[in-house]
């Protein structure tokens, strides 16, 4: 077992949520650490592709981007997380600007992994100590704080801030289906803090990513980026006919999938999964190396070239809507462990839309990271 350690600030989790906390309560003048299950590279964020959605041009506004997420989470987002992701979504994406990710909304299909980049490069020269391979194992509640087992450290600490994303991973190995997930998404830590006792909501409302790669076995699992259907594929079913709109929400067009399959209009994989066509012939080629390249990279690696013949996709896990109930500061129920990131739940109610993710993990993790440090240090 290693020296014992003291910090201000713990966080959990070296995704663009807990990145980002960790930045925040260290420039907010927090001493801080940051554990996480594998490398500080491994995690969800870094496989994000599509982008991060913010309200800028003229014909757009916080407030109609507001209402689009109530309007995508049926109407059971919490409002007031909501309004705050929308309006500070602005100048979220200009700190992450500040802090070096080029060109952001979207960065070809590797947004995320820009974003979690350039985040790592502000955590790892600074005093923010961290440590990798170092799950956090339990965690109680002491006079001061908090003390965590994470790995072989003890950490006591003030505050925590829980970053350790969802758990769509485990819940599709135990369902037998694919998932787009990093392996280290298995839900452990929201579990902690249930048994310590803290509030959660809509934790059964996981999201399928309706284009989930089927074939070839190489990218089963890969998450098809959504752009492919802006510029033009459509979802065809084994007799090469449409039967949904492409641009439908996410949850619609999944439930299309599933319901064309089980209607025995489907097709399968050589190795006997249930599957659709998803023409891609149709996504002009200037913009597919423009917005497309690395899936173009992989499948023709594999031997499938995307705009010569349709890939075969089907709906996969990818999200847990749900989560730990935090405030607007990322607080949970639980005084001094706050929550952001996917492992937090109210802001995308029971459905969430594309690219607010990356959102709110730099949103929200830049909020409880400095409210987990104000906490502290008073
Ligand atoms: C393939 C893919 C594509 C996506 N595309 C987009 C997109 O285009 N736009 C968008 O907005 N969103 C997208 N998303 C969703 C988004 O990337 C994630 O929801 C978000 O990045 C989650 O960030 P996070 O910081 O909460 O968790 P993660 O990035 O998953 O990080 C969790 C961290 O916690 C650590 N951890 C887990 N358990 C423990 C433990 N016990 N102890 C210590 N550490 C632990 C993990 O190792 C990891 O470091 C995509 C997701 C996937 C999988």
């Amino acid at each position: 077992m290693a020296a014992p350690v003291s910090v201000d600030v713990l966080v959990i989790g070296s995704g663009a949520s807990g990145l980002a906390a960790a930045v925040s309560a260290h420039r907010a003048g927090a001493s801080v650490a940051l554990a996480a299950k594998g490398s500080l590279q491994s995690c969800n964020s870094a496989k994000a592709q599509g982008g991060i959605q913010a309200a800028f041009g003229d014909d757009d506004s916080p407030e109609q981007h507001a209402e689009d997420v109530w309007k995508s989470s049926h109407e059971t987002a919490d409002r007031r997380l909501v309004e705050v992701l929308t309006g500070e979504a602005p100048g979220a994406i200009h700190w992450l600007e500040e802090l070096g990710v080029q060109r952001l909304l979207q960065v070809g299909d590797r947004t995320g992994h820009a974003i979690t980049a350039a985040l790592r490069d502000a955590v790892e020269p600074s005093t923010v100590k961290t440590f990798t391979k170092s799950p956090l194992s339990s965690l109680e509640p002491t006079a001061n704080g908090w003390r965590a087992h994470c790995g072989e450290h003890v950490i006591e600490t003030g505050a925590v801030v829980l970053a350790a994303g969802g758990r769509c991973y485990r819940e599709a190995r135990e369902r037998g289906e694919l998932s787009t997930n990093h392996p280290g998404a298995t839900g452990e830590v929201t579990q902690m803090a249930l048994d310590l006792g803290a509030e959660s909501r809509d934790l059964d409302a996981l999201q399928y990513h309706p284009n989930g790669g089927a074939w070839p076995a190489n990218m089963q699992g890969y998450s098809i980026p959504e752009t492919t259907r802006a510029y033009g594929a459509t979802l065809l079913n084994a007799e090469r006919e449409e039967f949904t709109d492409p641009l439908g929400p996410r949850d619609e067009v999944s439930q299309a999938i599933f319901d064309e399959v089980s209607a025995g209009r489907g097709v399968e994989t050589p190795d006997s999964r249930p599957a659709v066509y998803l023409d891609t012939t149709r996504i002009p080629e200037a913009d597919a190396d423009v917005s497309l390249p690395y899936m173009l990279r992989r499948y023709r690696a594999a031997g499938v070239d995307p705009l010569q013949e349709a890939i075969l996709t089907y709906p996969v896990l990818h999200y847990q809507n749900g989560g730990l109930v935090i405030d607007d500061q990322g607080e949970t129920t639980l005084e001094g462990v706050f929550a952001c990131g996917e492992i937090a739940g109210g802001t995308h109610g029971r459905n969430r839309m594309m690219g607010n993710s990356l959102l709110e993990c730099t949103v929200f993790g830049r909020r409880a990271g400095a409210a987990a440090a104000e906490k502290v240090r008073g």
